[in-house]
């Protein structure tokens, strides 16, 4: 869905979707499970810097829920994790700020993006903000026993020869460090 400037300049626009997977791309990160629901409202914003200098911003807000799926982190496995989130967000034309002397950015500024060729899209939205809500790290099992770093065998499910060796503990303090230094 694109909202454009020329429409939103006659009324603000409403919208209640349910994407299908695909319809956002999220690319090797996340895997999108099911319908992600999202319904908001987006509206022109006129900001008035002088007397003949206007700037258009999109202001939308709105809210997002989905099930997405992600790699766990040591051991690759998708881990199902539910997102939901809220968002109002102010979107410049490119290029407004450009050559503009130092402004100064108010804390409600911070999270000013920019749209392009007078439309925005709600799906180029809406895959930040999925990006934005994904935890840093996410693990399986907060025990996960990970990846073998030597055969690739899947620890939780199975135990490998590899394990057979290190019966000394400075090589298992060697192999964990290797195991961070990996990820
Ligand atoms: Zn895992
Ligand atoms: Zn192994």
């Amino acid at each position: 869905m694109e909202f454009r400037i020329s429409e939103l300049e006659r009324e603000p626009v409403e919208f209640d979707l349910d994407l299908k997977p695909g319809a956002i791309d999220f690319g090797e990160e996340a895997e999108q499970k099911g319908n992600l629901a999202t319904s908001g409202r987006a509206e022109v914003i006129h900001e008035h810097r002088g007397p003949h200098d206007v700037v258009p911003d999109i202001r939308l807000r709105g809210r997002y829920s989905g099930k997405f799926e992600v790699p766990c982190a040591r051991c690759i496995e998708p881990v199902e994790i539910p997102l939901a989130a809220e968002f109002d967000l102010i979107f410049r034309p490119l290029g407004a700020d450009q050559g503009a002397p130092e402004r100064s950015i108010t804390a409600s500024e911070t999270e000013i993006g920019y749209y392009q060729k007078d439309s925005l899209s709600l799906e180029d939205v809406l895959r930040e903000q999925v990006f934005l809500s994904l935890p840093a790290k996410i693990l399986c099992k907060p025990d996960c026993n990970g990846l073998c770093p030597r055969c690739g065998v899947n620890r939780n499910l199975e135990l490998c020869k590899c394990d057979a060796r290190k019966s000394d503990p400075r090589w298992e303090a060697l192999n964990g460090l290797r195991g961070r230094i990996k990820s």
